[in-house]
């Protein structure tokens, strides 16, 4: 069981430089999700604490009225929730806080973006559709549970989330589908965008980033889930000529088949220099 812990935050809209953003807001820190891949064990706080991503969220239980009063010294602009923590982690559930950040942003003169991996975002759809601007940036590498199970020990399944994403488009919720990172023989790109064809405005791929996870982690992921592609990690990730036609011939696989469908498709592969060498 994580460790739940109520505090009094003294700042909640950031300012970012993570465009197209203006602000950021993160109503918890830390989250019960733990992926095996999260950038947000990463950041100054998370690597600041002593306690282990994933076992702990500390729940910033004024969220909601220190924004109206920051909200009351900006003209607009646009607000990233989510940025550092799962903004619909089952905490949420009960704590309401992004649900009652929405609600002072559904009043204020904010664009929303809102980045989650969760089904409960479409508990707060009444909030959603009176927000002017506001785009859900939603999560799902795969369509295979066991996958899912391997990298992220308590986030929601896949049918969980294609219901989610359906139930957002029916409500006229505009939706980017976020495929990251991509796993190397573990995400079939082309079986997610047959699943979320008609659902979703656009679809972005990105790969799997050595920044984000340490490779003693993945590989002991690997060795328990998926010992019959460790070789071919070794070789993707420490050889640049095998890295390059790995995600070259993946993306070839993708141009092929994206007019197929009625989404726009994003690529975004680091090149292999961009990686820390595992
Ligand atoms: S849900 Fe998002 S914030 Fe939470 S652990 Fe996973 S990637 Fe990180």
């Amino acid at each position: 069981m994580p460790e739940i812990r109520e505090i009094t935050a003294e700042r909640i809209l950031s300012p970012t430089q993570l465009a197209p953003a203006d602000y950021t807001i993160n109503p918890y820190r830390g989250c019960q999700f733990g992926c095996l891949y999260c950038y947000a064990q990463w950041n100054k706080a998370a690597r600041k604490s002593e306690r282990r991503w994933g076992q702990y969220v500390d729940v910033k239980i004024n969220a909601a009225e220190l924004l109206a009063k920051e909200l009351q010294g900006v003209d607009g602009g646009t607000v990233m929730i989510g940025s550092t923590t799962e903004t619909y982690q089952p905490l949420e559930a009960k704590y309401n806080l992004t649900r009652a950040v929405l609600e002072k942003l559904a009043d204020s003169a904010m664009s929303v973006i809102l980045l989650t991996r969760s089904d409960l975002v479409v508990r707060d759809i009444d909030i959603l559709k009176r927000i002017q601007n506001v785009l859900i940036c939603y999560t799902l590498n795969t369509t295979d549970n066991t996958v899912i199970r391997a990298f992220e020990p308590r986030s929601p399944l896949v049918e969980q989330r294609l219901a989610a994403l359906r139930k957002l488009h029916e409500n006229g919720i505009p939706v980017y589908l976020h495929v990251g990172p991509c796993l190397p023989e573990l995400t079939d790109p082309l079986k997610l965008m047959s699943a979320v064809d008609g659902i979703v405005h656009r679809v972005d791929f990105e790969n799997l980033n050595l920044k984000m996870v340490s490779w003693t982690a993945l590989l002991s992921v690997l060795h328990r889930h998926f010992p019959h592609l460790i070789d071919m990690y070794e070789r993707i990730y420490r050889d640049k000529e095998t890295f390059v036609s790995y995600w070259d011939e993946l993306r070839q696989r993708i141009d092929a088949v994206r007019g197929q469908f009625q989404f726009d498709t994003n690529i975004r592969f680091h090149p292999f220099d961009s990686y820390f060498a595992p």
